[in-house]
Order: structure tokens, then C-alpha cells, then sequence
């Protein structure tokens, strides 16, 4: 069992005085490449990090408590806008959805850092989504619980995300990542076994505010529609590179990620199969320069790691999530990921940029029941 699962047991022990009936975890998740595909209907493809989110059940009462929060709020009560409006979004989804949930007590307890794009949302989603459908018998299928995990954010707690966050919560598999087609929501397990060759992967959390985040992202978001309907096309996904002669200007550096984006997600895919790791970090780079110069959504901090990164070795590094500060991560060698991190901490203070946070994994496993009783 690991730690933050003996967590949330204990924690609700001491405030049960029993066992939990259920045990469940689910993981946070980065993109390892393939950024802006998801809205224009092209491929992604996350990995689950080692950082959870546990949930401890039983069935009887109306309480949700976060030992993150230190805070208990009842599981059918109306949106507060607070944390418990994911878990309650996911009751409320399952609900509606014919699952018959009648009663519910859980302890949440997580060490996904909240809110720095690892995506601790979506895992506390899929820990809750799992962890009910166990309880409750309600045998659903994980891609049934993403798609309604994803409803719970985007109608009840009112963030409009796409299924990525769900996906890689509920199918990833420990050493492999998990390509998506967005488009039609099929996904499929590729290996990435990091581990047998000596690799690891290094989060660099620039702890950058993302202001502009939301208007960048619309705004992105806009000139992809523009250009899609420029080409004739329903989405970018269908657009060939031959297709961006006919753009120009912003519609033209938009496609142009999108569309070299989308092919470089399937390159991606085929290296991983061929275990070619230096031709995964070279694909990873193209996709933040790329990022920096075509689609425009990087920063002077996240550049900075991408080039430290390269020059300390990695075999590949990129800017992760929606871009405008966030996350990069670098694929290097196990053995000098602490020098990587060491290096970044002196480099940004010398320029004056703010301290990062870091954190290591290996391709994890999504999200699992623990224990029944
Ligand atoms: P991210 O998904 O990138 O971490 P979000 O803002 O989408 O950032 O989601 C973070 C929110 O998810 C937290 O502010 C909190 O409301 C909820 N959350 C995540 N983990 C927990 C937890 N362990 N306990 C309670 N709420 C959590
Ligand atoms: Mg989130």
C-alpha cells in the first residue's frame, strides 16, 4: 500500500472509528507531447506521474473530507465552490448517468501538488469515480467514469477541460503512456519503460502564475477555428502540411503547430514502440520549439529549463500543459536528474527568475482499488 493510500485510511479510521468498505487511488499526469491537439481533434499522449490522490469509503452518511483541506462538506449538498465540488460533480454525474449511490463518507488525501498542472483534479475525480462504482457495484467502464468525471468539471465545478485529464487518470499503466484521439475517444496503452533504460522523467514546476492563460487560451483557440474553416475543414486534425500554403499570419504559425503537432504525437508513438528514446527527446523538442515559436504560449522560464535541460544532457525537454507558465519536463538520464535540478535553481536565481519546484517519476499506474472489504 503506499503511503498517501495509508493516509486516507487512517484518516478515515480516526474519524469513523472503523475500517473503510473501499480503497481506491488515482494518479496526476503530464503530456509528454502532443499540446492545443485536443480542441482540434488530434492526439495526445499523457503518462500517469507517481503522485495520488486516495480516497477511503464506506457506505452510510453524508460527508466528504479532505485531509489535504482539513475540512468536512456534505457530498449532496449544491455547488460551494470549494474542493468538494469535484468529488460532488462526479456524484452528481454518476447519478444522473442511472448509477444509484445512496449514502457516502470519504477521506481524500492526496500529494499531487494542487493547482501547478499535474492535474490533481482530475485524480481526485478518478479516485472519487472508481472508488463509487466499487462501492456501489455499479460496473461501469473506465472510459464510461472519465467521460463523466470530465462532465462533473466542465458543467459542475465549470472548467472547460478536455478528456485527457481522465483518460490518463483512469487507463494509464504503470510503464507505458496512453495515446488519445481526441476526435473519437478511442485510447490505447504504448510502453514507455523508462526504468529499463536507465531514464527518468523531471517536472519542472516554474510556479509561474498563469495569468494570461485564459485569454491566451481562447484566443488559440479562435485562430484554430478561423483556419479550420479558412481550409474547409471541420477541425485542424484534418489538414495536411500541403493545406498551410494557403494560410497566412497568425492562422497560418497556429495551424502550423497544430498540424506538425498531431504528426509529431504519431511519430512519438512509433518510437516509443521501437524504444528509440533520443528519437522521442527529439520529437519532444521540435514540439516546444514549435510551442515557443509557432503557437506562442511559452515563456522566459520555461525556455530556460528547455535549453539547461539540453545542455545538461537530456535527451529531450518541453514545455507541458497549456502553455503561458506551468510545467516543462525533460527526459534525461535517472542519474542526473538532481544535477539537472540543482543547475536550474542556480541558473534562475542568477537571472532573477522565480524558484521552480521539481518533481522525478517513472511512468506510473492509473488509477486502482486498494482494498474491499
Ligand atoms: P490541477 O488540476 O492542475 O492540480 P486544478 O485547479 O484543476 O489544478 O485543481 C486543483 C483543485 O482540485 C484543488 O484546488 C482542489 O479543489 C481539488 N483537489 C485536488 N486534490 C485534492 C485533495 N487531495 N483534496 C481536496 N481537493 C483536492
Ligand atoms: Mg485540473
Amino acid at each position: 500500500m503506499r503511503e498517501i493510500e495509508e493516509r486516507a485510511a487512517r484518516t478515515y479510521r480516526d474519524r469513523f472509528a472503523e475500517d473503510p468498505e473501499m480503497l481506491a487511488s488515482a494518479p496526476g499526469r503530464i503530456n509528454l507531447i502532443g499540446e492545443h491537439t485536443d480542441y482540434n481533434g488530434g492526439f495526445v499522449l499523457p503518462c500517469a506521474v507517481s503522485r495520488r490522490v486516495a480516497v477511503a469509503a464506506g457506505r452510510g452518511g453524508d460527508e466528504l473530507y479532505s485531509a489535504n483541506f482539513g475540512e468536512a462538506r456534505p457530498m449532496t449538498g449544491e455547488k460551494d465552490s470549494s474542493w468538494a465540488d469535484y468529488p460532488r460533480g462526479v456524484y452528481r454525474a454518476i447519478s444522473a448517468a442511472g448509477g444509484e449511490i445512496t449514502s457516502l463518507r470519504a477521506v481524500f488525501a492526496g500529494d499531487v501538488p494542487l493547482g501547478s498542472g499535474l492535474s490533481s483534479s482530475a485524480a481526485i475525480e478518478a479516485a472519487t469515480a472508481l472508488a463509487l462504482d466499487a462501492l456501489f457495484g455499479l460496473r461501469m467502464e473506465r472510459r464510461e467514469l472519465a467521460v463523466l468525471c470530465q462532465r462533473a468539471e466542465n458543467e459542475f465545478v465549470g472548467v472547460q477541460s478536455g478528456i485527457m485529464d481522465q483518460y490518463a487518470s483512469l487507463l494509464c499503466k504503470e510503464g507505458a503512456a496512453l495515446l488519445v484521439d481526441c476526435r473519437s475517444l478511442e485510447a490505447e496503452n504504448v510502453p514507455l519503460d523508462l526504468k529499463g533504460a536507465d531514464l527518468a522523467l523531471l517536472v519542472c514546476d516554474t510556479r509561474v502564475e498563469r495569468g494570461l492563460a485564459d485569454t491566451g487560451y481562447n484566443d488559440r483557440r479562435a485562430a484554430c477555428e478561423r483556419a479550420a474553416r479558412k481550409l474547409g475543414v471541420e477541425q485542424l486534425r484534418d489538414a495536411r502540411e500541403e493545406d498551410l500554403e494557403r494560410l497566412s499570419g497568425e492562422e497560418l504559425m497556429r495551424a502550423r503547430h497544430i498540424v506538425s503537432e498531431n504528426a509529431r504525437v504519431l511519430e512519438a508513438v512509433e518510437a516509443l514502440r521501437a524504444r528509440d528514446f533520443h528519437e522521442l527527446g527529439r520529437l519532444m523538442c521540435a514540439s516546444h520549439a514549435s510551442m515557443r515559436d509557432d503557437f506562442e504560449i511559452s515563456t522566459p522560464e520555461l525556455d530556460a529549463f528547455v535549453e539547461l535541460a539540453r545542455e545538461a544532457g537530456a535527451l529531450g525537454a518541453r514545455l507541458t500543459g497549456a502553455g503561458f507558465g506551468g510545467c516543462a519536463i525533460a527526459l534525461i538520464q535517472e542519474d542526473r536528474t538532481d544535477a539537472l535540478a540543482q543547475e536550474v535553481l542556480r541558473a534562475f536565481e542568477r537571472r532573477g527568475l522565480g524558484e521552480p519546484a521539481f518533481y522525478e517519476f517513472l511512468p506510473a499506474a492509473g488509477a486502482e482499488i486498494v482494498t474491499c472489504s
